[in-house]
């Protein structure tokens, strides 16, 4: 069983599994996104898609007791554990300076974008992308006529999930740093949150 350990607010880590070892996400305050992205370990060309998984599961979130699909539609993730309501979001784009600049911030934010890059690089990889990530806690409440909203995460804390790896790979994460809506809960105070490699 691998040590706890933290991401910090508004940062990323990325860590290795090899195939049937899982990550424990941990929301450890309940209230904090976590973007979350998986890459095979023999081809950052190959990497968890929710554009492949969405059509294999019929549904806008990840299934527990179900793998989540690569943009080559093999499993590369498998839901494993979810404490959670179950309110992830699989829609929004990962959040970058750009994002920040149209909410009218005039200097550099941070984001999940150059975390996912900055915690790849951490471990002598990179990425020429940056996937759709699974938005581990985000709540966007989908209206019958398509209508998308901020919600505030569902999930309280210690709330968790597990993901088993089907393939070798690497699994990067984001605290992301979002302060300008309330998507990491009514304070809008981005936190740290916390995983642990099993198996
Ligand atoms: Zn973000």
């Amino acid at each position: 069983m691998g040590e706890f350990m933290t991401i910090p607010a508004r940062h990323g880590r990325a860590a290795r599994l090899t195939k049937g070892q899982s990550i424990q996400i941990i929301n450890t305050h309940g209230s904090q996104v976590v973007d979350t992205w998986c890459f095979s370990a023999e081809d950052m060309g190959e990497f968890m898609s929710n554009e492949h998984s969405r059509p294999t599961l019929g549904r806008i979130f990840p299934v527990v007791g179900k793998p989540i699909y690569s943009n080559r539609r093999r499993p590369i993730l498998f839901f494993a554990e979810d404490t959670s309501p179950g309110r992830h979001d699989t829609i929004i784009a990962a959040c970058d300076d750009y994002r920040y600049g149209l909410l009218g911030c005039t200097e550099y934010h941070d984001n999940c974008t150059d975390n996912l890059h900055a915690a790849l690089r951490a471990i002598g990889l990179r990425s020429p992308e940056t996937p759709s990530p699974l938005n581990l806690w985000m709540n966007i409440p989908v209206g019958p006529d398509g209508a998308t909203s901020w919600g505030e995460p569902l999930s309280k804390p210690g709330d968790y999930v597990v993901l088993r790896a089907e393939m070798d790979c690497v699994v990067a994460m984001s605290a992301c740093p979002q302060d300008m809506l309330p998507i990491n809960g009514r304070g809008m105070k981005p936190v740290e949150a916390h995983y642990r490699v099993v198996g």
